[in-house]
């Protein structure tokens, strides 16, 4: 039989000021949890009012990880060194492979709608850190959408549920990154490698992660981070009301970690390096 991931850590995201004055909540790259490896940062930038986000993030270096941006509603117009430009829109992804070093901003646009959002760092492993950049702009209408008689539905970023491939694909990590919508009083469940970590965050209503409630479950209420233990499926479970999650799984890396601001790599050397070729110009390899 399969063994259900339990929930071994909740998370209640830290209010942070992040680029030129954004402020958002992050639920990993904090204190409380620094990282969930292969996941470095998990932010949801959220809010109706556009001085808690116009200062966005000016133009600002990556190199060793990937970036990965997900609207739910506004848009972030960016441009970066590799000569993109554009906008992120409403259920739009960006799938950023830094590699070796890329330098870009993004900039949330002031509209009628409410800006929300999150970004995922991913890392990549020590043979990929100094890759060639690559970038997926993945529009919202190319991200199937698997919609079961049952109501649930699920938008495929990256990896694949009910045997429907996501919109992102060749990712060192192996990354299902689901978008769920459960109604009230159903039950959902995803196969995840052993192994690999899970993790979910709960933003709208209230789910029973692990199991059903009373049943080894966690009941979890919007808006929280939570870490699976291992296992073979991610069950989830609605009761009263509705709930909408992301659900996120990848290989773990297992490597060390020399992380300073924007800049992950392996060692602290690695850092340095990173900090001198920007000084002198040298940062952006191709
Ligand atoms: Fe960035």
């Amino acid at each position: 039989m399969d063994a259900p991931r339990k929930v071994v850590d909740v998370i209640d995201p830290m209010p942070v000021i992040e680029g030129a004055g954004v402020r958002l909540r992050r639920s990993i790259a904090t204190s409380r949890l620094d990282y969930a490896d292969p996941f470095l940062l998990f932010d949801h930038f959220g809010s109706d009012d556009p001085s808690d986000y116009l200062a966005g993030f000016p133009m600002h270096p990556h190199r060793g990880i990937e970036t990965v941006t997900y609207m739910l509603g506004g848009r972030v117009a960016h441009k970066d060194s590799l000569g993109n430009a554009g906008t992120v829109g409403p259920g739009d992804v960006q799938w950023m492979t830094a590699g070796s070093g890329i330098m870009h901003e993004e900039m949330p646009q002031a509209g009628e709608e409410r800006l929300d959002g999150f970004q995922v760092w991913v890392n990549l492993p020590a043979k990929l850190k100094m890759t060639r950049p690559r970038y997926q702009d993945v529009r919202s209408a190319s991200i199937p959408v698997v919609s079961r008689e049952d109501g649930v539905r699920i938008r495929v970023i990256a990896g694949e549920a009910d045997g429907v491939p996501g919109a992102v694909t060749e990712i060192f990590a192996e990354p299902t990154y689901l978008d769920l919508s459960l109604p009230a009083g159903r039950s959902f469940e995803q196969p995840v490698p052993r192994g690999h970590t899970a993790i979910a965050y709960v933003f709208e209503g209230e789910a029973a992660l692990g199991a059903a409630a009373g049943a080894g479950g966690t009941l979890i209420a919007a808006t929280r981070l939570v870490v699976f233990g291992d296992g073979d499926v991610v069950r989830i479970e609605t009761a009263g009301a509705p709930a909408r999650l992301l659900l996120l799984s990848a290989r773990p890396l297992g490597e060390p970690v020399a992380r300073y601001g924007p800049f992950v790599m392996n060692t602290r050397e690695e850092i340095q390096q990173a900090l001198r070729e920007l000084a002198e110009g040298t940062f952006v390899k191709r």
